[in-house]
């Protein structure tokens, strides 16, 4: 299947029968991208792969039927937060109360009239494109165009969950600009906030893999999520970012450690145990970070 044009919306249709398949397809394609499947099977496979900005999805499907299948798609976390319509031939008010029960934004029968299912595909995904608007507006921070601390929070849970299921590594790191209220005080709070601005995406550009993460944690605090990195591959990557920073060589005239602007780290790997607390688990970066700066900044350190 072809990448979608992007900007337009992308309209998941399973149904089992080709002909249902066409006529939803014809009627649609002409407001979004539209994709198609014949089974609940391959319904799942496409909506975790392509990320559907809605799903039409039939009742009665051999194997699999559009209800057992909600039911899946509303319990992954991938696929939970992509609106259903049910258009189904079963048009009594229980199956309809049960489809609604199950999560389902809206419920069609057939025959379906075109022009009502054009119009309620649109106010969907009106409704999921305003929905990813606000998403966004609360997990970005407006400075620096980075995530936020709350986006952190949520990705830690996550990252950490994951790392304990599955006994793998996970890096969390702190970093932090070095004398920067001398900066802000001598160059301008504009200024400072130019710099943020450039840190931060030069500190996010220099991560390697998609599942590295990176949020401003407040003021001029970073922090790191390297999920399956080692302490090696960690420090090195850390080093490489806060390298990075030094060669945009933004001049610090007030800094006494360097004349230009630099970064403190402090990093820990660790594997979480089934009832570790999480805060014990940064705790150490933090603690790094101090040590970062207590022993001359413009360096990481790593707990052991
Ligand atoms: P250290 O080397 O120990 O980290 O010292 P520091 O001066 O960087 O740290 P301190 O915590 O004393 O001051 C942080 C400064 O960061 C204070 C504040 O002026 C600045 N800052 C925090 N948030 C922002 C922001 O959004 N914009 C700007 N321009 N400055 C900010
Ligand atoms: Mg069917
Ligand atoms: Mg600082």
């Amino acid at each position: 299947m072809s990448e979608p044009a992007p900007g337009r919306q992308r309209v998941l249709i399973i149904d089992d029968q080709k002909t249902n398949l066409k006529v939803l397809g014809d009627i649609l394609r002409q407001d979004v991208d539209v994709m198609l499947a014949q089974s609940a099977e391959q319904g799942l496979r496409k909506a975790i792969e392509y990320q559907p900005d809605l799903i039409l999805l039939d009742v009665l499907m051999p194997e699999t039927s559009g209800f057992e299948l909600i039911k899946t798609l509303k319990h992954q976390s991938l696929t939970s937060g992509i609106p259903v319509i049910f258009i189904t031939a079963l048009n009594d008010s229980s199956h309809e109360e049960q489809g609604l029960h199950l999560g389902a934004c809206d419920y069609i029968y057939k025959p379906f009239h075109t022009a009502i299912v054009q119009a309620r595909v649109r106010l969907h995904l009106q409704l999921a494109r305003q929905r990813r608007m606000l998403e966004q507006l609360a997990h970005i921070d407006p400075l620096t165009g980075i995530a936020n601390r709350r986006k952190y929070a949520q990705v830690l849970d996550l990252y950490w969950r994951s790392a304990a299921r599955q006994q793998s590594s996970l890096s969390i790191v702190m970093l932090d600009i070095d004398h920067f209220k001398e900066y802000n005080d001598h160059y301008g709070h504009a200024a400072g906030d130019k710099v943020l601005h450039l840190v931060a995406n030069t500190l996010k550009n220099s991560l390697k893999r998609p599942n590295d993460f990176i949020a401003r944690y407040g003021g001029e605090e970073f922090v790191i999520l390297l999920p399956e990195s080692n302490e090696d591959g960690s420090r090195q990557l850390i080093e490489f970012c806060l390298q990075q920073v030094k060669d945009l060589h933004i001049p610090h005239d007030y800094s006494p450690v360097s004349d230009i602007i630099t970064l403190s780290a402090g990093g820990v790997s660790c594997m979480p145990a089934q009832h570790q607390q999480l805060e014990a688990a940064i705790k150490p970066a933090d603690d790094m970070l101090y040590q970062a700066k207590q022993q001359g900044k413009n360096q990481l350190r790593w707990a052991n």
